[in-house]
């Protein structure tokens, strides 16, 4: 005969669930994880918990270029160091880190928070174009790169809004081929990106 089997204490069950709700943790790891952060001293623990809370609590999306931040607007958009006639538009935030890391991107940039997606139900007005067609009405843009990833909802993305901006006076370009083909461009090694964006091609 079977014995009953008895769960893991209720406040660790709902650890063990919250966790493996992150990408990439299945039940397994997420158990894992739940017990290594019983054993780690209390201090260790709050600051976890408490860098969680906070990056929910002060931070909001730049109202220029709707990236993550502190300060609105962003130290990007407020940079003067930086050239303000060309805005690189990418699907998401973590997109910027991986174009700053080359070191060779210095203008500005724009989030759309997410793709063309009608598969999923996502179409323009979930994105952030809107926001992205108010800021090329200044005038003040020469350049937009599309940035979006080399695959079928980036390429999709990428056609749409090039579309939208055609009939304004403004170059549109696209990285150029080389980044892997259905990868993420966060996945991609500096070099390849510095390629990528160095060899930008009119759409
Ligand atoms: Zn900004």
């Amino acid at each position: 005969m079977r014995i009953g089997f008895i769960p893991a204490a209720e406040p660790v069950t709902r650890l063990i669930e919250e966790l493996g709700k992150l990408p990439g943790i299945g039940p397994k790891s997420a158990a894992r994880l739940a017990y290594y952060l019983l054993r780690v001293p209390e201090a260790e623990a709050r600051a976890l918990a408490e860098a969680i809370t906070a990056v929910k609590d002060e931070t909001v999306l730049c109202s220029h270029c709707q990236n993550i931040t502190d300060s609105d607007p962003c130290a990007v958009c407020t940079s003067e160091e930086r050239h303000h006639n060309i805005i690189c538009v990418v699907k998401e935030p973590l997109d910027i880190l991986a174009l700053e890391r080359t070191g060779r991107y210095n203008g500005l940039y724009h989030v759309l928070h997410g793709v063309l997606s009608p598969m999923d139900g996502i179409g323009p007005e979930d994105l952030k174009i809107r926001e992205l067609m108010k800021r090329l009405e200044t005038g003040l843009v020469e350049e937009v790169i599309l940035a979006t990833n080399p695959n079928l909802e980036g390429e999709a993305t990428s056609m749409y809004i090039q579309r939208l901006i055609s009939p304004l006076d403004i170059r549109v370009t696209r990285l150029a081929r080389g980044l892997p083909v259905g990868g993420d461009l966060e996945y991609a090694d500096e070099v390849t990106l510095t390629h990528a964006l160095e060899s930008r091609q009119a759409m």
